[in-house]
């Protein structure tokens, strides 16, 4: 069986996390999302969580070398051997280079790279719904618009790093769910 490593990318508010949570279980690989594993390591009060708290409740990004330690560990697991699907990660330059370097060294190439694309003023509204209804700490009006700058600035770079490469799926993010997915599934099932 080929190796099947994939990036998703998106603003927030795209639906990521639903999406990815419904082509991991599509494609039977493990999930690696960096915002669960930074928001578990911080209700735990872990070393790493400490580190990170700060960061994650103004809307900034958590500094490199403790995401990249984090993502190491995990890949470095026998179970993500298989492939896996990296959500939330890289989410700088900086991080994506020293995955193509951890990956080169495996020689398992990223197979894909998913973005999703939508209306900034839509995302800013489905966020502040989902603010009232979900009470995430990082969802208030002030870190929305945070982490919209920051995703500008830091990640949006790397869609056009992942053209130049030609793994790059541009995904539309609006409709429901089920409309989304299924465009996400007919791509990636095309080059399984
Ligand atoms: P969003 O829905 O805003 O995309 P995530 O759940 O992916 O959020 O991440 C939540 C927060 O966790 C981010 O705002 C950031 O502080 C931190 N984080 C997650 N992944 C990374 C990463 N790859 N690099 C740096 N910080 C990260």
């Amino acid at each position: 069986m080929t190796v099947m490593l994939i990036v998703f990318i998106g603003p927030p508010g795209s639906g990521k996390g639903t999406q990815a949570k419904r082509l991991v279980s599509h494609l039977q690989i493990p999930h690696l999302s960096t915002g669960e594993l930074l928001r578990s390591a911080k209700s735990q009060d872990t070393p790493l969580g400490r580190s990170a708290a700060g960061y994650m409740d103004r809307g900034q990004l958590v500094p490199d070398p403790l995401v990249l330690e984090l993502v190491a560990e995990c890949l470095g697991r026998p179970e993500f051997a298989k492939g896996c699907l990296l959500d939330g990660f890289p989410r700088t330059l900086e991080q994506a280079k020293s995955l193509d370097q951890t990956l080169a060294q495996r020689g398992t190439p990223l197979a894909l790279a998913v973005e999703l694309r939508a209306d900034e003023n839509e995302l800013v509204t489905r966020m502040l719904k989902r603010a009232a209804a979900e009470k995430r700490v990082d969802d208030n009006p002030q870190t929305i618009a945070e982490r919209m700058e920051v995703y500008k600035r830091q990640t949006a770079p790397l869609v056009e790093y992942y053209q130049n490469r030609g793994i790059l799926v541009p995904i539309d993010a609006l409709g429901t769910p089920d409309e989304v997915f299924e465009r996400i599934r007919a791509v990636v099932d095309a080059r399984r």
